[in-house]
């Protein structure tokens, strides 16, 4: 089976020029979707994870899926405003201006082993600063993961001293 087979480009979305990947074909199979969860996550049964964070918000389809299989707590990453409790934030650059995201200052204990999955590794931007978040805290990172890594926009350069893995690689 090839993960990629369930990715669909959807060419002007959000906005003209851009090719978006989609990953809802592969949501839509039950098969592919088991694959894709033993392919993020088979390397990781050793490594005791504490923690998965799913970034908002199609990290948190496969991110709650691996903290169930990794037997971790499931951790929100959301954009501002969003989360109830209280929280701390990070700022990263987008193409025109800056975004942020939040965490409860509770969800990661000093000393947790902890695992970010996100959908798209693009520029590296919001990964990056979804480590900050977690070393502000106290966390350890295991590794980033991704469904997919969009090679060509060097996002590995913002993570460079991390563990990196991604199911498909373009
Ligand atoms: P980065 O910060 O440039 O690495 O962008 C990654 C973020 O943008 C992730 O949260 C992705 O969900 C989203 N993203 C960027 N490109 C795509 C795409 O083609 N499909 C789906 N999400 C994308």
């Amino acid at each position: 089976m090839k993960i990629e087979d369930f990715f669909r480009d959807v060419p002007n979305f959000p906005k003209e020029g851009i090719l978006f990947k989609d990953i809802t074909p592969l949501l839509l199979n039950p098969k592919a979707t088991q694959f894709c969860l033993d392919s993020l996550t088979n390397s990781l049964i050793e490594k005791k994870i504490d923690k998965v964070i799913g970034v908002e918000s199609r990290g948190f389809f496969f991110g709650i899926l691996m903290a169930q299989k990794l037997n971790a707590g499931f951790v929100p990453v959301r954009k501002p405003k969003k989360l109830p409790y209280k929280t701390i934030s990070a700022s990263y650059a987008l193409e025109y201006g800056t975004d942020s995201l939040e965490i409860h200052v509770d969800a990661i204990q000093p000393g947790d082993k902890v695992l970010i999955h996100d959908d798209v590794l693009a520029t590296g931007g919001t990964a990056e600063a979804v480590c900050k978040l977690v070393e502000q805290l106290g966390g350890e990172i295991v590794q980033v993961n991704f469904l997919m890594e969009l090679s060509f926009l060097n996002g590995r350069e913002k993570l460079a001293e991390k563990d990196i893995f991604a199911a498909v690689t373009y």
